[in-house]
């Protein structure tokens, strides 16, 4: 990748967005409104808005390694406070996808220094899921598993918060698990169902 290219790409950038609109970026820097919290892998491959077609203003993005959500660490924490407490977003997606290395890291034995503690929280999920996930044979299968199963903990992870459950009560807002397959570019909404979970786990995680 050529670096100076970069800025080239950018004036053209710039030249294709003011030829559909003269006063875009007078209307970019006003400020933002977005509808969607979107929280995806740091994979190159999976990039946020580009396979949504999202524009500019209209996705809140936190990207992180295994796209996890932990409730001690401050980054994701601060970013999920803000898009729902500030910019009001009414629906948070957690976005994984096939193929990924975190997920991969976390199904084998090796030390990995610093990524132990982070890559610790998908064997957590693993662990929870163990009964179903050691009854698939295929390496592969257990794998894209392994990834939908860690979607769906993020989310109930995101459920957990006093934010989420405070929004979800006054506006209804909502949470989605997807996940993109690299293999063919197809976005898959795992469907799960965030109020069956919301209300199974009110019982012991109910802060709001
Ligand atoms: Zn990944």
């Amino acid at each position: 990748m050529d670096l100076n290219k970069v800025f080239e790409n950018n004036k053209a950038w710039i030249k294709s967005k003011l030829e559909v609109r003269d006063d875009y970026f007078e209307n970019l820097g006003k400020g933002q409104n977005p509808e969607l919290l979107y929280i995806g892998c740091s994979d190159s491959r999976v990039t946020a808005e580009e396979l949504m077609g999202a524009q500019p203003g209209e996705v809140f993005v936190h990207r992180n390694i295994a796209n996890m959500v932990i409730s001690i660490d401050l980054n994701v924490m601060s970013v999920v406070n803000y898009a729902v407490d500030h910019l009001k977003v009414n629906h948070i997606v957690v976005c994984g996808h096939y193929a990924c290395g975190g997920v991969k890291a976390a199904m084998q034995s090796a030390d990995l220094g610093i990524l132990n503690p982070w890559l610790r929280n998908i064997r957590d999920v693993y662990r929870i899921h163990k009964k179903e996930l050691t009854a698939i044979d295929d390496e592969e299968k257990k794998y894209d598993r392994l990834v939908e199963l860690n979607v769906k903990e993020q989310c109930v992870n995101l459920i957990k918060t006093a934010a989420v459950q405070k929004a979800y009560r006054d506006r209804g807002l909502k949470v989605h698990g997807w996940v993109f397959d690299v293999h063919t570019g197809k976005l898959i909404d795992l469907k799960i169902d965030f109020e069956k979970y919301l209300h199974d786990i009110m019982e012991i995680y109910h802060l709001d």
